[in-house]
């Protein structure tokens, strides 16, 4: 009988436990609905539209070159499989299990109706597999990656069918009808330089593996290219985790590397255990805390100057930039500028992680969540709420200058030191100076904190 294999954020061939499944079972249809339905005001945002309009395409070029092709259906996944379902006289999905609140709700709403198999591969294990000695999830990452390692290595990874026996199925969309392309002129500039796809995020991982040896001592510092930029690769499941540590656990130097990619599991474990992660503090008393105002004046002003990379901040800036560009951000800028964000300008973390959540190309609802509440400090890990990023001493501290120079370029010509401060030291032409003073900033979130606590 006709098998359906549903393609969400699991956009390979290879290592696809659901692929392999379906193409075992009997002619497939490959399909990718495209569901703003079920996630609703969680519909992808506009950056990961233009990586999922590219990944789909080389999808469907890879399914083609091994006899099959692949449907593109629009709507609700519990709606739309059952009719696709229907009209082909399929009965068995295959998918990847997927853990955001909404893909529980899609796969609830698909296996009511149809016989839904759901497989591992998203992460190294699943979600539930480690629970702490009281039996409860664990909260804190050190003790979660320990565990983790009598569990490790991962499966091997599986190989894809050669070629696939292709069932009749109907017509479909076509990519553009989707329109999932950018209309900005001034957004996405940089996104060419990304190659979406299961073949570009070989390529990635192929190219990292040359210079994993130096990731431990170059992934703080924003300027040198040392860290994998598999983010997006992952987030689209072009690549699964079992393949990059296969690829990489041999090579000097990985640990750090797969300590990383263990981050990502432990953010899966995290919002599946606290399903509400990127709307609700783990520590409810954060949700006390009294934020400034965006609805108008000074607050809305600073979250604008925040999100266009307008802050006087030289670090902040430049990551922001470099974000609204390419779609990707330094992991070490993403902690820095939230960090401006919650504290400095005692923004509530929910509006930066929604600006995050439209402009990285890697946006994904567990990471995103679970890297400003670690910021915030409100309860995932033992990130402490009274750090507070110093962006001039971090900005110095990892030698950011040639990183600012590069996306901030008002500031390109001055020298040295300036670069991290130029209010002290004359300013330069078009650039703002600093919306907020540092101690000033510093000495308010911490009331603020203080407060929350009564
Ligand atoms: P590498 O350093 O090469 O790491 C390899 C992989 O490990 C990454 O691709 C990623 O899948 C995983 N990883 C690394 N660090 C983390 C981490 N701290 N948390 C979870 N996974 C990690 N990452 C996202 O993928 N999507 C997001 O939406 C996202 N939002 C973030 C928001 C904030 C405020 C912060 C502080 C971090 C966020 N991160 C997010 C985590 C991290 O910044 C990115 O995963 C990383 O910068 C991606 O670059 P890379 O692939 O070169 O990372």
């Amino acid at each position: 009988a006709t098998q359906i294999i549903w393609f969400r954020q699991d956009l390979r061939l290879e290592d696809q436990a659901a692929v392999v499944a379906a193409a075992a079972a009997g002619p497939v249809i490959a399909v990718y609905v495209l569901d703003d339905a079920t996630p609703g005001e969680r519909r992808m945002g506009g950056a990961s539209r233009w990586w999922l309009h590219h990944s789909l395409a080389a999808l469907d070029t890879a399914l083609t070159a091994r006899g099959a092709r692949l449907l593109r259906l629009r709507g609700r996944a519990g709606v739309v499989l059952p009719e696709l379902a229907a009209a082909t006289g399929a009965t068995t999905v295959h998918a990847l299990h997927h853990y955001e609140p909404y893909a529980l709700t899609q796969q609830a709403e698909v296996a009511k109706r149809l016989d839904l198999r759901l497989y591992d591969g998203l992460t190294l294990l699943p979600p539930d597999a480690l629970t702490t000695g009281g039996g409860g999830r664990y909260r804190i990452f050190t003790p979660w990656w320990n565990a983790l390692q009598t569990h490790m290595p991962p499966h091997t990874p599986q190989p894809g069918p050669a070629q696939f026996e292709m069932a009749p199925a109907p017509a479909g969309d076509t990519l553009a009808d989707w329109a999932l392309l950018p209309t900005r002129p001034d957004w996405a500039m940089g996104f060419r330089n990304w190659q979406p796809g299961e073949a570009g995020a070989h390529a990635r991982l192929a190219d990292f593996a040359g210079h994993v040896a130096g990731y431990d001592t170059g992934r703080n510092f924003p300027a040198q290219a040392a860290t994998s930029r598999l983010s997006p690769h992952l987030h689209f499941g072009e690549i699964s985790p079992a393949q990059a540590w296969a690829r990489l656990a041999g090579e000097p130097g990985a640990r750090p590397f797969l300590r990383q990619i263990g981050w990502r599991d432990f953010a899966v474990q995290t919002l599946d255990a606290f399903p509400d992660l990127h709307w609700r503090a783990m520590r409810p008393e954060f949700d006390r805390i009294a934020f400034t105002d965006i609805d108008g004046g000074d607050g809305a002003y600073q979250l604008a100057a925040w999100q266009r990379g307008r802050t006087g901040y030289p670090i902040v800036d430049a990551g922001m930039r470099e974000l609204w560009a390419t779609g990707w951000m330094h992991n070490r800028v993403r902690m820095i500028a939230a960090s401006f964000l919650t504290k400095h300008l005692l923004i509530d973390w929910r509006h930066g992680e929604r600006w995050f959540w439209d402009t990285l190309v890697d946006a994904d609802l567990a990471n995103n969540a679970m890297g400003w509440q670690w910021v915030m400090g409100s309860g995932v890990d033992a990130a402490p709420y009274y750090r507070i990023f110093a962006p001039v001493t971090q900005s110095a501290k990892f030698d950011a200058a040639a990183y600012i120079r590069r996306w901030v370029p008002e500031l390109a010509a001055l020298p040295g030191k300036a670069i991290h401060a130029p209010w002290e030291h004359g300013g330069a032409r078009g650039y703002p100076p600093p919306i907020v003073d540092h101690a000033t900033a510093r000495a308010r979130a911490l009331a603020a904190f203080e407060a929350m606590k009564l």
